[in-house]
């Protein structure tokens, strides 16, 4: 790649948000513009360095220049257990504007080291939790750009309703309203919109300050594709009169014959080759592949419900679940009498190898919480999915998949969970009925099902197609990064006399 010219003394700072689906799409996002010719830092804590060692290895041998420099994180003086770094090793909700606040104290640090760097920062693209990143971008003059994880449809959805506030208008939370302002008519209830929207909330203050951070940046990062989601980055861009740049999907950056998929996971719980053994095993476009994401659990009666669910669809399974709290006396019983002796399951109990997973041949459906990375990767491997979203922004990208992309089959979940919360309940959401009933629905050789998977194939093929050279994606990091340079270039000629901030002592951890 490196079409660009001029970009070599480029420096793009990444600082992911701290959890596992911002931080695997943005180191992706590193090495695309490391392909452009650029500089990159990725900025991380010893915890997450630990834990994404494979893909930091794998970075380091492909020779891209990408460098990541670990900061070291202060769980322990914010009152969070030692080592809690990563928003899925948060024990409680309750602790997440601790974790919000022990965040901010990163900026320093990273200051000090990027005063010592050559070439000098050229721009900052951060994850919107990290309100202070702007500061440090003005510090050295150059944009700072944000990457939220979201999709364009649901970046738009929010904006409209931050600036029309339908939604408190709406006399009950359970009164679907149309969302505002989308070219496409959509309805949605209130009780189903990520919590940041609420005004009352009790992380509003946190929220606040969020979107106060992203209101002065200078631009948008999408991981998404034109051709996706028609018309919504235009109108996100006139929406919050900022630049929008789709940019994905990033995940095909790890999958062009790269070899090296299966490292996008940490603590591998399957043997890979025998996974791969296992998929070999089935035909074609048989097999659903059922994972919720890193931080989805449910509590032991759903965990049940929905595992007599997927044995009662008669389909083979690879089924992802992260052991915790759901992982009682009850459900281990369970687990190893009903799934683990029985050849059609393949249960595996941690972190899955997804992309590589869905990218196998077998694999003909996916039921997914509606997390952003893996709808995407849904959508990349061009097999038809699920819907079971559970909070965040979820149900707006389920609202995508089903109703906008049909290609995609809705549980029909009314309310989000707080997270945690539905484990706590242990309250059944989805019957094992209703859940075989979609699996039929989703692998059915019959007209609807077809057209679905058409759909979901064609979707794929375009995918491909925007990450090439000359795709939309590709074109549009082209514009970003010619965006960095003209704004260097400006910045230059109304500050002629500026040189970056003197090197500093170093405090990286
Ligand atoms: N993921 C994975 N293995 C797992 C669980 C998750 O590789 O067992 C990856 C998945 O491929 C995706 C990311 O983690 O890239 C999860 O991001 P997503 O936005 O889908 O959901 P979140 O975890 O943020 O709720």
């Amino acid at each position: 790649m490196g079409t660009t010219s001029n970009t070599d003394r480029l420096h793009f700072v990444l600082i992911p948000w701290l959890a596992p689906g911002h931080m695997l799409p943005m180191i992706d996002i590193a090495c695309l513009l490391a392909e452009h010719g650029t500089t990159v830092t990725v900025v991380t804590t010893p915890a997450n360095a630990s834990r994404i060692g494979p893909t930091i290895d794998r970075v380091a041998d492909s020779g891209l220049p990408v460098c990541f420099v670990s900061l070291r994180f202060p769980a322990v003086e914010a009152g969070l257990p030692e080592g809690c770094e990563s928003v899925d090793a948060i024990p409680s909700s309750d602790l997440m504007i601790d974790f919000f606040n022990a965040g901010k104290l990163l900026k320093h640090p990273l200051t000090d080291h990027l005063c010592g760097c050559r070439p000098a920062p050229s721009c900052v693209i951060t994850g919107t939790h990290h309100a202070w990143a702007d500061d440090v971008a003005l510090e050295f003059g150059v944009p700072c750009l944000v990457f939220r994880g979201y999709s364009c449809f649901s970046l738009l959805s929010v904006e409209n309703l931050h600036l029309y506030k339908t939604h408190e208008h709406v006399p009950s939370a359970t009164e679907p309203f149309v969302l505002p302002g989308l070219p496409h008519r959509v309805e949605i209830k209130r009780c189903q919109l990520p919590r940041h929207i609420e005004r009352a909330h009790r992380f509003a203050e946190m929220f606040r300050e969020i979107r106060d951070a992203e209101s002065s940046s200078d631009g948008i990062v999408v991981n998404s594709f034109d051709e996706l989601e028609v018309g919504y980055g235009e109108r996100l861009a006139k929406a919050t009169g900022k630049k929008v740049w789709n940019i994905g999907p990033v995940s095909l950056v790890c999958n062009q014959g790269r070899q090296d998929i299966a490292r996008r996971e940490d603590k591998a719980s399957v043997d890979e080759a025998q996974c791969s053994r296992w998929l070999d095993s089935w035909s074609p476009e048989s097999v659903i592949y059922v994972s919720f994401g890193s931080m989805g659990s449910f509590a032991p009666s759903q965990l049940m419900e929905l595992g007599s669910g997927l044995l009662a669809s008669g389909r083979p399974f690879v089924w992802v679940i992260k052991v915790g709290r759901t992982w009682t006396e009850e459900t281990q019983t369970w687990m190893s009498e009903r799934v683990e002796g029985n050849s059609k399951c393949l249960l595996i109990k941690g972190w899955a190898p997804q992309v590589r997973i869905l990218s196998h041949p077998a694999v003909g459906g996916f039921v997914t919480h509606c997390g952003w990375n893996s709808t995407l990767e849904g959508v990349c491997a061009g097999v038809p999915m699920i819907t079971w979203p559970l909070f965040a922004e979820q149900f707006l990208n389920e609202k995508l998949i089903v109703e906008v992309l049909a290609i995609g089959v809705s549980l029909g979940v009314e309310k989000p969970t707080e997270w945690g919360k539905l484990v706590e309940e242990d309250v059944v959401v989805v019957t094992k009925g209703e859940l075989a009933k979609a699996v039929e629905i989703l692998m059915d050789k019959g007209e609807q099902g077809e057209e679905r998977r058409k759909r979901a194939k064609a979707l794929k093929e375009k995918a491909m197609r925007a990450m090439e050279d000359a795709g939309s994606s590709h074109l549009n990091m082209e514009r970003l990064i010619q965006y960095v340079l003209v704004s260097r270039e400006s910045y230059h000629t109304y500050h002629p006399h500026h040189t970056p901030p003197p090197q500093r002592k170093l405090c990286v951890g």
